[in-house]
């Protein structure tokens, strides 16, 4: 059986989705697909998106048998692919078809049609909790030469102060009171990355700057003014940052 499409322009293809992704859905939460595997195969998400997105921008209505026969080209054991809708729903790609009730789009049942790669599916709700993607925390962990901001330890090395563990870099909130996203992760060891770091804001170089606006940050605030008297929040500050990075 020939291929509908070769390698070539399944690459060609993969670049243009590749390109709109970054430009335009990145930004909602839409999650990035491989276009192959550990293995160097092709993933199915990749097919199906691929498949769908022939022509671009000019795309066809195209049904699931028919999605099936091509995913088959490369595993033959696919009785019933899913990816279209898994990539609507779970990972936010505009797909609409015509047996999920998008009928304003008259698509024929049992068919589906990738509408642009510029808005993520309407229904589609990108879960917070993650906050960035593990792709992107590779990218920032990349900047930071694989070392936590704070301390310094590396990645899969043992850890500059408790040998006896490996560093495992974690997304570090930089100011705990704001969501964990870009602009407030800077990759922290399991250490400095501990549980009473909910008292702190850090800044890109890991260090202490502030304490946070948290319960446990007054916490922290009420015991040590105790102990100094009377002193300022700011004197407070300066005094503690004196201990911690002396
Ligand atoms: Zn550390």
């Amino acid at each position: 059986m020939c291929k509908v499409m070769s390698d070539e322009e399944l690459g060609k293809l993969f670049r243009i989705i590749t390109q709109h992704y970054e430009k335009y859905l990145q930004k909602y939460g839409v999650k990035p697909i491989n276009l192959k595997d550990s293995n160097g195969n092709y993933t199915k998400d990749a097919l199906v998106l691929l498949y769908l997105a022939r022509g671009y921008p000019n795309t066809k209505a195209v049904s699931k048998a028919e999605l099936t026969d091509f995913v088959r080209q490369f595993y033959p054991d696919v009785i019933d692919v899913q990816q279209a809708r898994h990539l609507s729903k779970q990972k936010g790609y505009n797909i609409v078809s015509g047996t999920r009730g998008d009928i304003s789009y008259k698509i024929p049942a049992g068919h589906y049609k990738l509408l642009d790669l510029e808005n993520p599916y309407p229904a589609f709700k990108p879960d917070r909790r993650e906050g960035i993607e593990s792709n992107d925390f590779e990218e920032l962990k990349k900047t930071y030469n694989y070392k936590c901001a704070t301390c310094g330890s590396m990645e899969g090395k043992p850890h500059n102060i408790r040998s006896n563990e490996l560093t495992k870099l974690q997304k570090g909130h930089m100011n705990p009171a704001k969501p964990l996203e870009f602009g407030n992760i800077i990759p922290q060891c399991q250490v400095c990355n501990r549980a009473d770091r909910d008292r702190w804001i850090y800044d890109k170089t890991g260090r202490v700057i502030e304490i946070a606006d948290s319960d446990d940050g007054r916490r922290v605030v009420e015991k040590y003014l105790k102990r100094v008297g009377r002193e300022t929040k700011e004197y407070f500050l300066k005094f503690m940052q004196k201990i911690l990075w002396k």
